[in-house]
C-alpha cells in the first residue's frame, strides 16, 4: 500500500530522521525559569533573522497571535485586518475572548489590504469609536491562496500605522514561503513590524511550535500572558530543538513545495471540470469544481487513489504542498486529476 498522500495543510509534515536526531540531542532545562539553552537560543536565532530583538516560543501560531493581539489592546480597542485573516476566521473567536477588543473588517483581494484601505478604517478619536489600535497583515495568505505581500507593500502599510501611532502585527504563519518566493531578506521586516508570529510547524516541518517576535519589554510581557494562557512549558528544548533545525535546513527547500504547487496549478488549469485555479504564488492551491461536479464526490475520488484535500468553501478546494510530498507523489496527483471523469 502506497503511503497516503495528504494535501489538507503543511501541517501534517513529520520530522525527518536529521531533525528527530537534534531533537534527541537537545540540551533542556525548565523553560519557566528560562533556562532550558534550546529554547533560549531558538528564540535568539529566530529574532535575529528577522531583525527583532527577542522572541518567545509559544505551541501554537494561535498562541502566539493572541498574545501579541492583548499586547496591543486594551479592551475597547479596535483591530483592522484583511476579512479573510485566520486571527478572525479560524482563532475561534479569540480576539474577544482574551482581548475584548473589537475587529475592523477591510476587503483586501485575496488577504491583502492596501495602505488607504488601512488609513480610512482608522477610527477618528470620538467616543463613539472603539480605539483604532492595531492592523494585523497576514503573509502568505492562506485564504488568499498562498498570495503574498512584498516588503515596499508591508513598508507602505507601516508608514500608515507609524503616522497615527498604531501597532503593526504580522501573521507570519507561513512568512518563510513569501520570503522565498520574492528573493527577499528577512531582516528588512523588523523595521516595519512591531511584532511577528512564526509558525515552525507548517512547511518548515517541525512537530510542534511558533515564535513571538519583538522587541525586549513587550516579549517579557508576552512571557506573562503565555503563562496565564497555561503555556508555560518545561523542558521545551526538545521541541525548540526541531524549530531550529528546521529554520537552519527547511527554509530554502520551500522552492520545491512552490514548484510542486505550480505544477499542480498548471495541471488543474487543464482539467475541464474546473472553472478556476486562484494565481499559484507559494505552496498553495485554490481551485474551483464546475457547479455539475459535486464536491464530496470529488473528495472521495481522490481518497480511492490514496489522496486526501480539504473542501474549502462551496465548489473550493485546497490543495498545499508540503516537505513530506515527493515529486513521484505529485506526478500520482497530477495522473488521477487527469483521469477524472465528472
Ligand atoms: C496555521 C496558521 C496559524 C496558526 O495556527 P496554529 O494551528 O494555531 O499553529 C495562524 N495563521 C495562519 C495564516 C495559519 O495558516
Amino acid at each position: 500500500m502506497n503511503p497516503i498522500i495528504d494535501l489538507r495543510s503543511d501541517t501534517v509534515t513529520k520530522p525527518t530522521p536529521a531533525m528527530l536526531q537534534a531533537m534527541f540531542q537537545a540540551p533542556v532545562g525548565d523553560d519557566v525559569y528560562s533556562e532550558d539553552p534550546t529554547v533560549n537560543e531558538l528564540q535568539a536565532y529566530g529574532a535575529n533573522l528577522f531583525g527583532m530583538e527577542a522572541g518567545l516560543f509559544c505551541p501554537s501560531g494561535t498562541m502566539t497571535n493572541q498574545i501579541a493581539i492583548k499586547l496591543h489592546t486594551q479592551p475597547l480597542s479596535e483591530v483592522i485586518c484583511d476579512r479573510t485573516s485566520h486571527i478572525y476566521v479560524y482563532e475561534g473567536g479569540g480576539i474577544a475572548f482574551n482581548s475584548a477588543a473589537s475587529v475592523h473588517l477591510v476587503d483586501g483581494v485575496r488577504g491583502k489590504i492596501t495602505p488607504q484601505q488601512v488609513e480610512a478604517a482608522i477610527n477618528p478619536d470620538n467616543i463613539h469609536f472603539p480605539v483604532t489600535r492595531l492592523v494585523s497583515l497576514e503573509n502568505t495568505c492562506n485564504k488568499g491562496g498562498g498570495s503574498y505581500y512584498t516588503v515596499p507593500e508591508i513598508a507602505a502599510i507601516a508608514e500608515v500605522t507609524r503616522k497615527h501611532g498604531i501597532a503593526l502585527h504580522l501573521d507570519g504563519a507561513r512568512v518563510f514561503n513569501a520570503l522565498v518566493a520574492s528573493g527577499e531578506d528577512a531582516r528588512a521586516y523588523g523595521n516595519h513590524f512591531d511584532t511577528i508570529s512564526v509558525c515552525l510547524s507548517k512547511g518548515l516541518g517541525a512537530p510542534v511550535g511558533s515564535l513571538l517576535l519583538g522587541p525586549k519589554p513587550l516579549i517579557e510581557q508576552a512571557k506573562r500572558v503565555r503563562k496565564v494562557l497555561g503555556g508555560g512549558w518545561r523542558q521545551a528544548g526538545y521541541l525548540a530543538a526541531a524549530g531550529l533545525y528546521a529554520l537552519q535546513h527547511h527554509v530554502e527547500r520551500l522552492r520545491e513545495d512552490h514548484d510542486h504547487a505550480t505544477q499542480l496549478g498548471n495541471a488543474l488549469q487543464q482539467a475541464p471540470y474546473v472553472t478556476e485555479v486562484m494565481p499559484v504564488e507559494t505552496n498553495i492551491v485554490i481551485f474551483t469544481l464546475a457547479s455539475e461536479v459535486n464536491t464530496d464526490h470529488f473528495l472521495k475520488y481522490l481518497q480511492g487513489k490514496g489522496i486526501v484535500a480539504s473542501s474549502f468553501g462551496p465548489q473550493k478546494i485546497r490543495f498545499v504542498t508540503h516537505l513530506d510530498l515527493s515529486p513521484e507523489m505529485v506526478q500520482d496527483i497530477i495522473n488521477a486529476l487527469a483521469d477524472f471523469a465528472q
